[in-house]
């Protein structure tokens, strides 16, 4: 091995691509243009292989194959290469109406997981403000209030749901190609740390997300479900509108604080979900008011009640209020959210209603997210 030679470049990488053949065209990935999102740093290297949707769970080989090709050459220390369904080999609706929208050419949550009824997203416009969190207990409050629930776990910048969950080890295969969900508290879960390890750096993941979403989404023996819950990635850049328009969502759920609401953070996650026409099921202000552990004293340290006026303003549902509550914190940093440790606590029932209103929401919106886009010609 050459001591001296530490890195790998992308010409290399590339060449060692060029000598992995799709099985299907007897052509090698490169010259059939079939790589992209191509990183290499520091002899870390990722890419998705674009390859038609439906040829998708065959080619695993093909994948594997091409991390091999790439870990032989000197100086590369990791390879990560997802499978990413190509757009154009979606198949059309056959009478979709010509519209002038720039909306999502999502792929019908029915070719992706045939058994899921709603897949939601719980987003926020930036990190810190309690949107795992949020995600865990609603989801564990659905199953609460009877629902078959899944949590899918999409937050590139720190997937939490394992941990919040209190789910240990990684997702098995049967067969080598479908992964079983992991599962606690009678919730499915599968998380996209599974996929992109912990050490993958930062600039990487945006490209990788949406294969390795995809692989969630549609590898992943899901089963019958009545609602899957979304943990968004942050904020309201190029990677989450991209999710945004890929997954098959039924609305979402925004979480902020309200200072966020104070600083327009939590508009522009707004704005985002009606760029790509998703519905936005309502607003949640989490850390609203701040309840001291000692005496039970109430403060508003954050202004709360920004959140209520501002969906008000912006004619969407206020969904509920939060406290800032060190049992929030402790049970779900700890594996065992509130809604599940103390189901009978104010908060747990704070998290019910939160949920009985996403579901009525999502119910009720069925039949309308179907319907044919008005289009003004
Ligand atoms: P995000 O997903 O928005 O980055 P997290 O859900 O990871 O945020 O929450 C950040 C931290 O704040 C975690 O330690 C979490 O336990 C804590 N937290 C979230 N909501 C509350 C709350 N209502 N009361 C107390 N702590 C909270």
């Amino acid at each position: 091995m050459d001591a001296k030679r530490t890195t790998a470049t992308e010409a290399d990488v590339r060449r060692a691509l060029a000598a992995v053949i799709d099985p299907d065209q007897g052509k090698d990935i490169v010259s059939l243009g079939r790589v992209s999102g191509l990183v290499v740093r520091e002899g870390n290297v990722g890419f998705a292989i674009e390859v038609e949707a439906e040829r998708g769970p065959r080619l695993e080989p093909l994948r594997k194959a091409a991390e091999a090709a790439v870990m032989a050459l000197p100086g590369v220390v990791s390879v990560t290469a997802v499978l990413t369904a190509e757009r154009a080999a979606a198949p059309q609706p056959a009478a979709q109406p010509h519209s002038h929208s720039h909306g999502p050419q999502q792929a019908p949550a029915a070719s992706l997981m045939p058994g899921v009824r709603h897949v939601i997203a719980v987003a926020s416009g930036k990190g810190g403000v309690g949107k795992s969190t949020v995600a865990a207990n609603l989801a564990l409050a659905l199953a609460a209030e009877g629902h078959s629930v899944g949590m899918l776990d999409a937050d590139i910048y720190g997937p939490s749901m394992p941990r919040m969950l209190g789910i240990t080890g990684r997702p098995q295969s049967k067969d080598g190609k479908i992964l079983e969900p992991m599962q606690n508290y009678g919730v499915k879960a599968m998380s996209i740390g599974f996929l992109i390890k912990e050490d993958t750096p930062m600039i990487w993941r945006g490209p990788m997300v949406i294969g390795a979403l995809e692989q969630m989404m549609r590898d992943v023996n899901w089963g019958d479900l009545d609602v899957l819950v979304v943990d968004m990635p942050p904020g309201t850049g190029d990677a989450q509108l991209t999710l945004a328009q890929r997954v098959p969502l039924a609305g979402a759920v925004i979480v902020s604080t309200p200072q966020d609401i104070a600083l327009l953070d939590a508009r522009k996650g707004l704005a985002m979900f009606r760029k790509v026409n998703v519905p936005v099921l309502g607003i949640v202000e989490n850390m609203s008011t701040f309840v001291c552990p000692n005496c039970g004293h109430e403060s508003h340290i954050f202004s709360h009640g920004g959140a209520k006026a501002c969906a008000a303003e912006l004619g969407v549902p206020f969904l509920g209020e939060i406290p800032l509550d060190i049992e929030i914190r402790e049970t779900s940093d700890g594996g065992a959210p509130i809604t599940v440790s103390n189901p009978g606590s104010e908060n747990a029932e704070r998290f019910r209603d939160i949920a009985r209103k996403v579901w009525a929401a999502v119910e009720a919106g069925k039949s309308g997210r179907a319907g044919p886009r008005i289009v003004v010609e």
